[in-house]
């Protein structure tokens, strides 16, 4: 498995691909076994055809996407490495759930400090409007086929294919021929070669058991600063703090209290855990353990 491969396997598949310069080493690390955990489907926001270079800088670091597609249905190559733009951190055992549920965390994710999940997906920014209008048909060939050679390269199902609207209510992307739900499931169907099995939404918070969040780990003040500094967070920190935001408890220690998830469980985090427990008639203890996950999680 490697970008080599990658690119032969999508020429031997008959795409017209081109190549960004780099891109065969840009990105972050994967956070999970070294691969995606899935892909996911995005439109680009007008002009269209949308500036590829747009898509991974400047900033450098700002890197949106691994694959592009154009009207013309031209595929490009912009990164095999993760992306880390519009991203959030997720929650490894929530994503791993969601998208084997394939695929409807929506509310869920973004109750959840979830914010886009691009870390953690192989992305795909297609050049669109996003209006609903009709896309042409040899871009859709392009995505379904890239796809496909995608999916087989990481070893991925189908059903591991959402669309970012999928993954957070804030998004309506990719949304053409008519819809975000009949574009995604064009995609999956064509991957797949049959119709997708649409499994609805479990109902809401249901998909919390309760062996999920005793598996979750107890985070207390100091979580998330690593010895050598700041080099090392949390994610599950940055969930926990997503929490309590989604639950009206700013971090007031930070310059940024209305969207501070940062994975660092200072004073601040532990002033809004505090009264958040306050707040439900708990311990005030600062701890976040299985009874605290449980109530901010609103179970
Ligand atoms: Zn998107």
């Amino acid at each position: 498995m490697s970008a080599t491969k990658l690119l032969a396997d999508l020429r031997a598949a008959g795409l017209h691909v081109v190549e960004e310069p780099g891109w065969k080493k840009r990105g972050w690390r994967w956070r999970v076994d070294g691969e995606p955990e899935g892909v996911m489907q995005h439109h680009t926001a007008p002009p269209n055809p949308f500036p590829i270079k747009k898509l991974y800088g400047p900033p450098s670091y700002f890197i949106k996407c691994n694959m592009a597609t154009h009207e013309d249905g031209t595929l490009y190559l912009v990164a095999y490495r993760a992306c880390n733009y519009s991203s959030g951190y997720g929650m490894l055992s929530v994503l791993r759930d969601n998208v084997r549920k394939s695929i409807a965390p929506t509310h869920n994710a973004t109750k959840r400090g979830a914010k886009g999940g691009n870390k953690h997906f192989w992305n795909y920014e297609n050049s669109h409007p996003g209006d609903g209008s009709d896309i042409p048909q040899v871009q859709l060939d392009t995505i379904i086929v890239s796809t496909q050679v995608v999916v087989d390269h990481f070893g991925m199902d189908p059903e591991q294919i959402i669309s970012h609207a999928e993954w957070t209510r804030r998004k309506i992307d990719p949304r053409w021929n008519g819809s975000n739900r009949i574009a995604i499931n064009q995609i999956r169907e064509g991957v797949a070669g049959t119709p997708p099995v649409i499994i609805p939404p479990p109902p809401s918070g249901d998909d919390w058991t309760t062996e999920l969040i005793m598996a979750l780990p107890t985070l207390a003040k100091g979580d998330g600063f690593a010895s050598e500094g700041k080099a090392e967070t949390r994610p599950d920190v940055a969930n926990a703090q997503g929490l309590l935001l989604a639950n009206g408890f700013k971090d007031q220690n930070s310059a940024t209290p209305e969207t501070a998830t940062d994975g660092w469980f200072g004073t601040g985090t532990d002033q809004s855990t505090r009264q958040f427990q306050q707040s439900k008639g708990m311990t005030r203890d600062g701890i976040i353990g299985q009874n605290t996950w449980t109530a901010l999680l609103g179970q």
